[in-house]
């Protein structure tokens, strides 16, 4: 699950890492309410969307009067920002962070994420930080420093100080960059998280550190334990494919392809997967429909890979082992019937009552294709999809 900024700031103060003061607001009358309070005479004003990149976006200003902070704030929630990390999505802007602005002397980048090669928790960082981390990593990779934390015996000061002195602080700084870190290390364990990115992390003109900027990420699997953090999720800010499937307990993934995939089991899934792929095609989705399908679940999966107007051909492929292949072949045409499907769908069925499912498709005077196997239903598909396309 993915967060705004302003929730990972407000975490991040909870843990006692220093961000600059701000608040949040969902109309340019309230932005300029947030200044007034918050003082000084000049702001930053940041569109709050669950992605980075916003700066280059037009999505983070700096506004030097009350005038600015109401101009600015108007056009960012009129905004939809789109940036290279929001996956082709154009994502709302309902809130803004009125924050007071800094005086930055330089802007370093401070991560921790899950590092599973490692199986520990890894904190990176450089003193080349802002907005352009990702070229860091690929081009001057010497540039970051590493530390691996030992699950066990948790952050160790030196491997702060060591972080410290390798981004170049003075003694000072490498100080309270050891405060940050174990406030950042206690968050990412008590909240099962996966990711945390403070890019940038500035020195301000008093030689004092903070946070400018908060990404964090948590693990789904591991929400149930947080109540507090699942109440702060903001769907108008995910792929809305995505949500519905999660309503229904779905395991969907919307991909760049034409071939929508509908799969019992996600290894099953992936195999198939590949297998288009092999033969040329491209998937549109990633979709376990589960391994207890029946019906009613096999039509809420149709209706959802049919929303994206991408798809040019359906592969619905199902190992029937704990479900029978008859209901799926009922889902199927329910399903087909229901959503109107105007694709072609080749079907592979295989396991339980495999017959008499083959029977009920081809009784149903529905325009389905049947494949005898994995090879043969990719083979098929691709070539429907191809000729669809064309
Ligand atoms: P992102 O582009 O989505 O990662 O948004 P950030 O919060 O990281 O802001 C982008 C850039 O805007 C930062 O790297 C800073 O250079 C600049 N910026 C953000 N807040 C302030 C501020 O308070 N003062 C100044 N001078 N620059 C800021
Ligand atoms: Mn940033």
């Amino acid at each position: 699950m993915n967060f705004h900024e302003y929730q990972a700031k407000e975490l991040f103060a909870d843990y006692g890492i220093p961000v600059p003061a701000g608040r949040v607001a969902s109309t340019p009358e309230e932005a300029v309410a947030a200044a007034r309070e918050l003082g000084g005479d000049m702001w930053v004003v940041k569109a709050q969307v669950h992605a980075g990149g916003r700066g280059k976006a037009g999505g983070v200003k700096l506004a030097r009067s009350l005038d600015e902070v109401r101009g600015e704030a108007k056009r960012m929630l009129n905004m939809k920002i789109s940036t290279y990390q929001t996956g082709g999505l154009e994502l709302p802007v309902d809130k803004v962070l009125i924050a007071e602005a800094m005086d930055i002397e330089s802007e370093l980048y401070l991560s921790a994420l899950t590092d599973r090669v490692n199986r520990c928790v890894t904190f990176m960082g450089s003193a080349a930080g802002g907005v352009d981390i990702e070229e860091v990593a690929s081009k001057t990779p010497e540039k970051l420093v590493t530390v691996n934390i030992d699950n066990t015996a948790g952050l160790q000061p030196f491997q702060a100080r060591q972080m410290g002195f390798g981004m170049g602080l003075n003694p000072a700084q490498v100080k309270q960059l050891g405060k940050i870190m174990s406030g950042l290390y206690r968050l990412y364990k008590d909240k099962d998280l996966s990711l945390i990115e403070v890019n940038p992390l500035v020195i301000g003109d008093d030689g004092n550190l903070s946070a400018l900027d908060a990404k964090i990420n948590a693990d789904d699997n591991a929400l149930f334990r947080h109540p507090e953090l699942a109440a702060m999720r903001d769907e108008s800010q995910e792929d809305p494919t995505e949500v519905a499937a999660s309503r229904h307990d779905l395991n969907y993934v919307t991909l760049d392809g034409n071939i929508a995939c509908m799969v019992n089991g996600a290894g099953l899934a992936m195999a198939t997967m590949d297998v288009i792929k092999l033969q040329g095609g491209e998937p549109a989705n990633f979709l376990d429909v589960g391994g207890g399908s029946n019906a009613e679940r096999v039509r809420e999966a149709f209706k959802l890979i049919l929303s994206s107007d991408r798809v040019d051909a359906i592969l619905v492929n199902i190992f029937g082992g704990i479900v029978r292949c008859d209901e799926i072949a009922e889902g199927i045409i329910a399903a087909v019937r229901e959503v109107g499907v105007e694709v072609p769908v080749v079907v592979r069925l295989e396991g339980t009552n495999v017959d008499k499912g083959r029977e009920l498709l081809d009784q149903s005077s529905l325009k389905i294709i049947s494949a005898s196997d994995l090879n043969d239903a990719a083979t098929k598909v691709v070539a429907a999809a191809k000729e669809k396309a064309a």
